[in-house]
């Protein structure tokens, strides 16, 4: 009986924290959808890309002011570090890794 009791306490403590949880989402203020920059990133019809820009929600801003097609999600390694890896990942081409499963890498491109 008090486990049943227990078990439905449980479910309103959850319900209550997730209601909670919805009202502090609602009540950060963040520029809506219409009031976003658009792409504007040449299209192959020569007319800006009308597509919103890729959203940062954490800081309520676009990442880089282009759409998911134009570069806004990654435009790459930007460190030299970063760049030196992606460099070294190509030129290698997978031989590294198929290393370490035992595979000797001849026969694989
Ligand atoms: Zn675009």
């Amino acid at each position: 009986m008090s486990e049943v009791i227990d078990r439905s306490l449980l479910r309103l403590f959850r319900k209550m924290e997730r209601a909670e949880e919805d009202q502090r989402i609602r009540e950060r203020k963040r520029t809506p959808r219409r009031a976003r920059p658009r792409c504007g990133a040449r299209t192959r019809q020569g007319t800006p890309c009308e597509a919103l820009a890729v959203w940062d929600f954490e800081n309520d801003r676009p990442r880089n002011g282009r759409c998911r097609m134009h570069g806004g999600l990654s435009t790459g390694p930007r460190t030299e570090e970063g760049k030196r890896r992606s460099q070294e990942g190509a030129r290698l081409g997978g031989r590294v890794s198929a290393e370490r499963r035992g595979h000797d890498g001849v026969g694989i491109m």
